[in-house]
């Protein structure tokens, strides 16, 4: 017989439709990766009677019930009466959730509440689930046949609580018959339809493992689906095709899981101990702003000037007027003269500037609007790109991806850099 689980979501603005649950659907979802079928969703109001209904139901029918809310210090929090009453048992406090509840409120240097105290009352027989990121904590217990586990309604308390609490209990009576590890690549450079078209073998319906394609803020990804009867073998059903994604798409490849093209970057400066510099237009400091967004970045990232007006660019970037003049401060010429000119002036190993028209108005037929020069400086030379991010896009994209499209310029160009041995 299939273990079959119940979902117990508590909380009046639950039913009353003026909260969505969110809890139960996550939760089903979990237990599904991990081959346990749910087969039913309860949502109760907070009233006690309907609490020990609902228990006792779910205690005749599931294998295992989780429970989320009512676990608060209030009085409409009822779920630890309930479950001793869907028991037949009394309520003891339990000294180490009492001390956790106190050291908690000492390191928020606020005074515990008397009601707090109720949180660590646990039924007979029932374990503390421990709640390191809220005052609550969870229940597991017996309840006739059934395994109970109550969590917090909170969405992300309760998804530290199943991870680390409520699975490995699973995993220790045997229940859970699969692992599933999801990877992810990060992939900057091209666009999704051009990188789907190269690995239309990959993605393919059938083919094992799983492989789809996102795009999220210019930079792709592919999601790799694992599956096994360990963590191990899980995770060694998607090696195969990791490698041949990293092969294939080479210097497109951030790395992996949430990493962006700042990340990677910095991880490329470090690796190879360079210096950068930023010189701004268009961008006005989103360039800077996304290297400096990574923490650690400062001795790698020296400093950037916004040079918005033509004078600036002369005056602080030492870019010459008659340049400007002659090309226009949207042109490859100004690109490349603001890349050398913040070089030079922050004593960098690079530096990369961009120059563009943001839109919505400024466009003309040479120069239209989504227009951006970029220009990469190093000890080599001065390189400069061209991008259209298109018209119809509004400011914030062009401003964004063009200035994603800059730090790419130098994360690629650090990539042929051998290894300094810094980092990581
Ligand atoms: P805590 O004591 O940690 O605050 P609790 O167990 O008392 O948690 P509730 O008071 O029931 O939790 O809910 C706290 C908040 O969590 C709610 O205001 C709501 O925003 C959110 N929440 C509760 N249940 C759900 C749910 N099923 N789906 C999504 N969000 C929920």
């Amino acid at each position: 017989m299939a273990l079959k689980a119940e979902i117990v979501s508590i909380g009046s603005e639950l039913v009353s439709g003026q909260n969505l649950d969110t809890n139960a659907p996550w939760l089903s979802r979990a237990l599904g990766e991990l081959g346990i079928a749910t087969a039913y969703h309860t949502s109760i109001g907070d009233d006690m009677a309907d609490h020990v209904a609902a228990f006792r139901i779910a205690a005749d029918r599931a294998d295992l019930v989780l429970t989320t809310g009512g676990l608060g210090p209030t009085q409409d929090d009822l779920v630890r009466e309930a479950l001793a009453g869907a028991a037949g048992v009394g309520l003891r406090e339990d000294p180490d959730s009492l001390a956790a509840i106190a050291a908690l409120f000492g390191r928020r240097n606020r005074p515990m509440a008397d009601r707090n105290r109720l949180q660590a009352m646990l039924p007979e027989g029932a374990e503390a689930l421990p709640n390191p990121i809220g005052t609550a904590p969870g229940v597991w217990m017996s309840i006739g046949r059934a395994a109970f586990a109550s969590m917090p309604g909170v969405p992300n308390e309760m998804k530290v609580m199943f991870a680390d609490q409520v699975v490995p209990r699973l995993r220790l009576r045997h229940w859970v018959e699969r692992v599933i590890v999801h990877r992810k690549i990060a992939l900057f450079g091209k666009g999704e339809s051009d990188i789907e078209a190269e690995a239309l073998d990959l993605t393919a319906r059938g083919h094992v493992p799983e492989v789809g394609i996102t795009a999220s803020d210019s930079t792709i990804s592919f999601r790799i689906r694992g599956e096994g009867l360990t963590l191990e073998a899980a995770w060694a059903q998607t090696e195969e095709t990791a490698g041949l994604i990293r092969r294939r798409f080479g210097p497109l490849v951030l790395g992996e899981g949430a990493v962006d093209v700042a990340d990677a970057l910095v991880e490329q400066l470090k690796r190879a101990g360079a210096t950068m510099a930023t010189a701004e237009s268009c961008t006005g400091g989103i360039v800077a702003h996304l290297v400096t967004a990574i923490a650690g970045v400062s001795p790698y990232y020296l400093g950037g000037v916004v040079s918005y007006s033509n004078r600036a660019k002369t005056d602080m970037l030492g870019v010459p007027a008659g340049l400007i003049e002659a090309h226009g401060a949207v042109s490859a010429e100004v690109a490349a003269a603001m890349a050398v000119g913040a070089r030079e002036r922050f004593g960098t190993d690079l530096a990369v500037s961009t120059t563009g028209v943001a839109g919505p108005g400024g466009g003309t037929p040479e120069k239209p609007v989504g227009l951006v020069y970029l220009g990469l400086a190093t000890a080599d030379g001065v390189e400069t790109r061209r991008v259209e991010i298109g018209p119809e896009q509004p400011r914030g994209i062009i401003q964004r991806r063009s200035a994603k499209q800059a730090l790419d310029m130098a994360r690629v160009a650090l990539l042929a850099r051998p290894d300094r041995g810094v980092s990581p």
